[in-house]
């Protein structure tokens, strides 16, 4: 962590830094010492008998670039494994913009190989969002999948209620609650994508290129709303219970596709 850096290797290397012809800036040669630090360390371990696989080299910061910097700079000059997290990202949306912003740039280069996401949680919040964030991360890059996704338009003036809203949240929640039943008894569900859009116009397309999508009426529309499978229209849903209807073929579609 570079809050408890070994002070006498700091103080070497800034002197070294000073008194060379063209000196790094003090941000670089926080980076090279917590390089050679983590490196340093590496090699002590080996020395003392640990083997090369046992061996996960952390380095915490808490600025993207500085991350980014050192991580880079430690799979080119070692092979050992790589553990990455953005320490002290920070609350909500902050830290997890933050996080991401710098995992990605990693995992994009192929650089990590276990990661942590470091969240400051809510007053009373739950540590498990940033399990999720984590997951969420490597699933949208297309690298690891938990959890089938939704894919939820934004909503704009065609929408005139929340339901929609309402409708993408309950289904993730109802997804993520699943999923320690579904894992084992329908292995590939959670590569599964179900679509929940607010209107008719744009709806039909999106649901299509999902594995079940809904799309629900918007303001002036008639109070009908198609599901799409496999890129076919199915059914049209209407009435009270748009809700409930649309989980059970959720639920339908998962034991048929994937038991
Ligand atoms: S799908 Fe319809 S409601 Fe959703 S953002 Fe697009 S136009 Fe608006």
């Amino acid at each position: 962590n570079w809050g408890s850096m070994d002070q006498e290797l700091v103080v070497r290397m800034m002197d070294e830094n000073a008194r060379a012809a063209e000196p790094l800036d003090n941000d670089r040669v926080i980076r090279e010492i917590m390089v050679v630090s983590a490196l340093d360390n590496a090699r002590r371990a080996e020395e003392l008998g640990l083997g090369r696989e046992r061996i996960l080299l952390s380095c915490k910061m808490s600025g993207v670039q500085d991350l980014i910097g050192v991580y880079r700079e430690l799979s080119r000059r070692c092979d050992y494994a790589l553990h990455l997290g953005l320490t002290e990202a920070g609350m909500g949306s902050k830290g997890i913009v933050a996080s991401t912003a710098a995992l990605a740039v990693l995992l994009q280069e192929g650089i990590g190989d276990t990661i942590r996401i470091s969240l400051t949680p809510e007053p009373g919040g739950a540590r498990t969002q940033e399990v999720q964030v984590a997951q969420e991360i490597l699933q949208s890059m297309g690298l690891r999948s938990f959890t089938p996704m939704v894919i939820a338009c934004p909503g704009c003036g065609r929408t005139s209620s929340v339901f929609f809203q309402q409708l993408a949240q309950e289904i993730q929640a109802y997804l993520r609650q699943q999923m320690p039943l579904w894992r084992d008894r329908y292995p590939g569900v959670e590569e599964m994508n179900v679509a929940v859009m607010g209107c008719v116009v744009n709806g039909p397309g999106e649901s299509k290129h999902a594995n079940i999508g809904i799309s629900l009426p918007g303001s002036g529309e008639v109070p009908v709303a198609p599901v799409y499978e496999d890129g076919e229209k199915t059914v049209t849903l209407k009435g009270e219970h748009i809700a409930e209807e649309f989980q059970r073929l959720v639920e339908q579609y998962v034991m048929r596709h994937y038991g």
